[in-house]
């Protein structure tokens, strides 16, 4: 039997209350009923068929943080992160996700889900191998905001545009 999730398809709530690095300041986060909106309505709109379309298996690294774990972590203060007022969010990873995986899911919510999110940003590290993948569900203040963020630019790229070509001694 398939695992059931409380949430969604394929995500519980406890997706987004958690820290890899800092698990105690994760357990100490408040689950409130407007959190439990937004996190359903997020899993079943923007994430469950992101993870249908491309057909592998997602986790979560960070949802919801409180200003501590936010602190912790290096986010910035404005970060939403913290799910103030409409704001929520997760960092995502495609489990055993390849870098074309990934462009596959950015591209089916540019095309599918542009109006439900906010802002989606795809991190890469300077070898150019995926770093993390930011998606925000649309909040009032942003909508349709497609980014890149190089490691080593200081400026975030908007999107569409060229995906980052490997080194040329990668092959993958
Ligand atoms: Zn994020």
């Amino acid at each position: 039997m398939p695992k059931k999730h409380n949430l969604s398809q394929w995500f519980d709530l406890e997706d987004f209350y958690k820290s890899k690095n800092h698990p105690k300041l994760a357990k100490q986060l408040k689950v409130t009923r407007v959190d439990q909106y937004k996190a359903f309505y997020y899993a079943n709109g923007i994430l469950d068929p992101m993870r249908n379309f491309i057909n592998k298996p997602i986790d979560t690294t960070s949802g919801k943080r409180s200003v501590e774990l936010n602190t912790a972590v290096g986010g910035v203060e404005t970060s939403e992160h913290r799910w103030r007022n409409y704001d929520c969010c997760s960092d995502i990873y495609i489990i055993g996700g390849s870098r074309m995986d990934y462009f596959r899911a950015y591209e089916f919510i540019m095309r599918e889900l542009r109006h439900a999110v906010s802002e989606v940003i795809l991190y890469f590290y300077r070898n150019m191998q995926i770093k993390h993948f930011h998606i925000g569900m649309a909040n009032g203040k942003k909508r349709g905001e497609f980014m890149i963020k190089h490691e080593d630019k200081p400026n975030y790229e908007k999107f569409p545009g060229e995906w980052p070509k490997l080194p040329k001694k990668d092959v993958s």
